[in-house]
């Protein structure tokens, strides 16, 4: 018999090919598709209610007689109907009707409707139910499961999807069955997050055919529990059929998980067979670097650039992350790497995510690189033509052995003579399809340059190895020494001349202040507009002190004169939008006034108030707020408020929002789950990779259908 995979829709009764056109429009193709188009929610048709206890924003089936029925002409002309059970009346509302309906609609007919309640003027009432008119010996329509709502497409509607998806599953159950990667694993590969949630605690939420006693030890077959949530029966409250511990639910997210993971794995596994120049030079010269520094390396710097120049030194090309916590010092750690290549005598190209961090780091490599003898360009958008075409004369011609830059790098009339490394910062704010795009770029006669990732977003643990299967991370654990953490005040915006007296002492002392202005919703335009205004404020109401301001909209010079000016101290107060919120890093500022605190998201608040606490004096951030807060802006404020430590404010970012935010993949394969939710089954993950592994080492053969059948043929982690 042939497999649900390769059966198509058409095979199924009724099913032309104007019909199995639109299915492909919903992404069903095959018999397996359908199994896979999992229901958004239920409506419950197995009971009928009594009118009499009926609430308003119930959805029930009600059973009665038609006790009267006439038009209405309010506001808009409607058909009333009123139904009688014996123990209340209801109202049934029909707005579109026509003659017919009209005349079947008369008292003493029973009715049987299906819809959502509301409180009517009159009582509960109920608009363009699905209704029926009975016999009187009529049995009562009630189904014995649970009624499976689906998305759906015009021409595609419930009915058809439900007769559909129920032919599938009898397919399911008759014919070749559907392969079961779970069922492969070894006792030691079983996940154990999955029987955690004991069916006995959810007795409700037990598929049939499920013991108690097998349940503990192996989880809901995968037949099963496609058919448990298809067609929940009869008995079970929607609720617990929705409720993310339901062992079918569990048991469809781990696999869900477990494909997105695989995906990326596959990818990581292609790029294993790619290979790279080998990187092995420049002992000496790192060494020359390093010793150059002002400060000592942190242990956990040391650690991490050994495991990046073991990398390098492989034929293969690397792909690592590198996370560490705002200020950790990962750009110490990515020039060591820069200084292996050129040594080995590849150029290497460093993209940030703002032309201002760019900017840094050009300025950063330069002094660095320099008395190396190793020539550092800046690519930038804000070039002349004539600079700009000596910079990409000198990175074609090989002089220039570091190419520091935007996203601009990586357009096409910039030609490397020989791209060994390619170095990305901040890669958060990039996604994974720009990450994966990216590594297409610099290839040359079949050699591939390596590739290093930085971020400052600490991604637990647990989720980074989902999220990043096809990249080793490192991480850099601990800060430099001699930093003072910083005390962290939330008040409101009434307090406002307090704030403004507090920078006016600390800057009296020879401190210096950022004052943060953000945005109403996207537009930076309201912020650029605020940023200006206090600027002026401050400088009236302060005037001993030398007030600077930067944001987005100023021209590229401006903005340059003013950072070069707060960098050199002859400015006190940086009034600033956003923009200084990735890797700015201007030792002497210790004070960070940041209006409006609550626009923004935990990961962004915790990136810019990391741009204070670099220097040993103790540092001080006041998030303002104007009042009154939302439950989750107070829960963010809260959290910076009570530490900051990176990892603790990225779990709690998790809960609060949801990982698609944290790892800035909103468009792509993550976050578009289709029953897993990755804040929530977190504690899946661990299970994940170890099912993943050995799947990968022993049943092959069983990924390719998995990945296919979660996330589609060529989809979201694209041809790399
Ligand atoms: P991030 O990890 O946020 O990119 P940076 O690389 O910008 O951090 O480093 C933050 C600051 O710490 C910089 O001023 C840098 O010179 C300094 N720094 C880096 N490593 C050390 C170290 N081992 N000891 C002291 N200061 C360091
Ligand atoms: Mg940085």
């Amino acid at each position: 018999m042939q497999s649900l995979e390769s059966t198509p829709v058409t095979d199924l009764p009724g099913v032309g090919p104007a019909i199995a056109v639109k299915l492909a429009g919903l992404g069903i193709e095959t018999v397996l598709d359908l199994l896979f188009h999992l229901p958004l929610r239920y409506e419950d048709r197995t009971r009928v209610h009594a009118i009499g206890e009926l609430n308003a924003g119930d959805t029930a089936l009600t059973c009665g007689r038609i006790e009267s029925a006439g038009v209405r002409y309010g506001r808009r002309r409607s058909l009333v109907v009123a139904i009688g059970d014996g123990t209340g009346t209801m109202a049934m509302r029909l707005f579109h009707f026509n003659e017919n309906q009209r005349r079947q609609l008369r008292p003493g007919r029973r009715i049987v409707c299906f819809g959502e309640m509301h409180a009517g003027s009159g009582g509960i009432e109920t608009a363009h139910p699905d209704y029926r008119l009975l016999d009187d010996d009529a049995e009562i329509p009630t189904t014995d499961r649970l009624t499976p709502v689906y998305a759906a497409a015009s021409g595609v509607g419930q009915a058809l999807l439900r007769r559909l998806t129920g032919a599938a599953l009898d397919r399911l159950e008759r014919g070749p069955g559907i392969a079961d990667p779970l069922a492969e694993l070894s006792s030691e590969a079983l996940p154990e997050a999955l029987p955690e949630v004991l069916p006995e605690k959810l007795p409700e939420a037990r598929p049939e055919g499920l013991s108690g006693e097998t349940a503990r030890h192996e989880f809901t077959g995968l037949a099963d529990a496609l058919r448990a949530i298809h067609r929940p029966p009869a008995g079970i409250r929607i609720d617990a059929a929705l409720d993310p511990g339901h062992p079918a639910r569990r048991r469809l997210a781990f696999e869900e998980l477990l494909a997105h993971h695989l995906a990326l794995r596959m990818v990581r596994r292609r790029l294993d067979h790619r290979r790279a120049a080998a990187l092995d030079r420049g002992d000496a010269l790192v060494r020359r670097f390093t010793g150059s520094l002002p400060f000592a390396l942190t242990a956990a710097q040391r650690r991490v650039a050994t495991e990046v120049r073991a990398d390098l030194a492989r034929t293969r090309p690397m792909h690592r992350l590198v996370q560490g916590d705002v200020g950790a010092g990962k750009t110490v750690v990515a020039a060591i790497a820069a200084v292996t290549a050129v040594a080995s005598a590849r150029q290497v190209a460093l993209m940030a995510p703002t032309e201002l961090l760019a900017e840094q780091h050009f300025a950063n490599f330069r002094g660095w690189f320099d008395p190396l003898g190793i020539e550092v360009v800046w690519l930038s958008g804000r070039l002349g033509g004539r600079e700009r075409g000596r910079g990409l004369a000198r990175i074609a011609g090989g002089e220039a052995a570091v190419a520091v830059g935007t996203h601009a790098l990586f357009q096409a009339e910039v030609a490397f003579a020989s791209l060994g490394l390619v170095i990305v910062d901040e890669q958060h704010r990039f996604g994974v399809e720009q990450r994966l795009a990216l590594r297409g770029k610099g290839e040359r006669g079949g050699r591939q340059p390596h590739q290093l990732v930085m971020t400052a977003t600490p991604i637990p643990r647990t989720l980074a190895m989902t999220a990043y299967a096809d990249l080793d991370t490192s991480v850099i654990d601990a800060l430099p020494p001699g930093r003072t953490p910083v005390d962290t005040a939330v008040a409101p915006s009434g307090r406002r001349p307090e704030v403004v007296a507090r920078i006016h002492r600390a800057c009296g002392r020879g401190d210096q202040a950022y004052w943060v202005c953000t945005a109403i919703e996207e537009s930076d335009a309201s912020a650029c507009r605020a940023a200006e205004e206090t600027a002026r404020e401050l400088a009236e109401t302060l005037p001993a002190l030398r007030i600077g301001l930067v944001h987005g909209r100023m021209p590229a010079a401006e903005k340059d004169a003013a950072m070069a000016a707060f960098k050199e101290a002859r400015t006190d107060v940086l009034v600033a939008t956003t923009v200084i919120e990735v890797g700015v890093d201007i030792p002497n500022a210790s004070l960070m006034v940041i209006e409006n605190a609550e626009r923004l998201g935990l990961a962004q608040l915790h990136q810019l108030r990391g741009r204070i606490g670099r220097g040993a004096r103790r540092s001080a951030c006041v998030l303002m707020y104007d009042g009154p807060l939302t439950e989750a802006a107070r829960a963010r404020l809260e959290v910076l408020r009570a530490t900051t430590d990176g990892f603790r404010i990225a779990e709690r970012d998790l809960e609060i929002r949801g990982p698609g935010d944290l790892l800035g993949t909103r468009q792509t394969g993550l976050t578009r789950l289709r029953i897993a939710d990755l804040a929530r089954d977190l504690p899946l993950l661990p299970d994940v990779e170890r099912a993943a592994s050995e799947l990968l080492a022993r049943h092959e053969s069983c990924i390719a259908p998995l990945v296919r059948r979660w996330i589609g043929a060529g989809a979201d982690y694209g041809q790399v």
